[in-house]
């Protein structure tokens, strides 16, 4: 088969595979496509089962012997193409997507090379083509969740073991890190563009975090450690963002001015339709000495001062990440929980489930 043909395929292989950067048969797609994958990689990219599989399941579809299947599938780990593990004595695979998957990998090793920043301009170029054809990105489900900042939810709230940020740290003996993808991915498409921000905190936990180890992305590292991590991203504003579900295998701390998701939430009327945390800040005008902290630490803008000079929050911008509250020295604001708020999908096959649902309800309905 010719090579472009290969790459057309790919194209639609990454479409089937969704996420908000699916492929898509574009004169952007090709240079990048072609710079990511060889076309021996590209070919085995198309022939992968969808989801979880193992050698066996690939195999019979190619005209490979198994060690030459091994060393191509070995070779695409660390560049982000396939991801695998080994559990219980089995290697397991997975075709990731283009987002999340292909490109956050292509920055997590916060590497400066020319290579590096070619890939940065290809990938972003093929992003901003596909933002121009989906065009706005409203949701009817969130498929983000922020986790609120660690303790700005008061005891005596109801606060479920999925809103506590140091609970995934307890809970998981395997902990990696890596670089921002976003930040990193900035700087080296112009190096002038860097933000104060820690940028060695991408968190990866159990099995991701053993990938990440393999693959030499990043590195394993203690609870004490990830804890102390957690405290300065706190410090420093930035938020805990994951996939909206109980059960993640990562955490990302993101600064309003680099991250991704928060920037295209944040094109959005409603960008708490991208994240939230399910809590929503309630301010206290008796203790409020009108500093203005809260209102500039916002990553949303969704704070600030209306009649009177009492703070006013515009929910539908409010993430719920707390980082108002835990940064007011008066203690002028609280969180509570937000009403009508649905509990996160318990894992990642849920909420694809909950978001059709929804988004079919909105087609009925006309309402989101
Ligand atoms: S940080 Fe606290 S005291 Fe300052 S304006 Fe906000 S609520 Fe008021
Ligand atoms: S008002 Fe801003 S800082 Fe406060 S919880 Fe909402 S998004 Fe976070």
């Amino acid at each position: 088969m010719e090579n472009k043909e290969v790459y057309r395929q790919l194209s639609e292989t990454l479409a089937k595979r969704g996420g908000p950067y699916p492929g898509m048969d574009m004169p952007e797609f090709y240079p990048m496509a072609e710079a990511l994958f060889t076309p021996a990689e590209a070919a085995i990219s198309n022939l992968m089962p969808e989801g979880i599989f193992t050698l066996e399941k690939l195999l019979p579809k190619t005209d490979m012997t198994k060690d030459e299947l091994v060393e191509l599938l070995k070779g695409m780990a660390p560049k982000g193409l396939c991801f695998t593990i080994e559990v219980g004595g089995t290697r397991y695979y997975n075709g990731p997507p283009f987002v999340p998957g292909i490109m956050e990998w292509q920055f997590m090793h916060g590497e400066v090379t020319d290579e590096a920043k070619k890939i940065a301009k290809l990938v972003h170029t093929y992003m901003d083509a596909v933002d121009v054809v989906i065009g706005s990105r409203d949701k009817a489900f969130p498929d983000g969740r922020v986790i609120p900042i660690n303790q700005t939810v008061e005891p005596g709230k109801k606060v479920r073991t999925y809103n506590q940020i140091m609970s995934y740290i307890d809970n998981n003996d395997l902990i990696s890190v890596a670089t921002c993808y976003c930040r990193h991915g900035a700087k080296l498409l112009d190096e002038n563009d860097v933000c104060d921000k820690p940028m060695e905190v991408c968190m990866q936990f159990g099995p991701g975090a053993k990938y990440v180890e393999e693959s030499g992305v990043g590195r394993v590292i203690s609870k004490e450690e990830a804890k102390k991590i957690i405290l300065e991203t706190e410090k420093a504003g930035l938020i805990h963002c994951t996939m909206n579900t109980q059960d993640i295998s990562f955490v990302c701390n993101c600064c309003k001015c680099h991250c991704m998701g928060i920037e295209m939430a944040l094109r959005n009327k409603k960008p708490s339709k991208h994240f939230t945390s399910g809590y929503k800040p309630v301010p206290d005008s008796d203790l409020c000495v009108n500093c203005g902290t809260c209102v500039d630490i916002c990553p949303s803008e969704a704070i600030s001062f209306g009649n009177e000079d009492l703070l006013e929050i515009k929910l539908d911008r409010c993430f719920g990440c707390g980082l108002c509250v835990g940064n007011c020295e008066e203690k002028a604001i609280s969180m509570t929980e937000m009403e009508g708020y649905n509990e996160p999908p318990a894992n990642m096959e849920e909420l694809k489930k909950m978001i059709e649902a929804t988004e079919k309800e909105v087609q009925k309905t006309g309402q989101v």
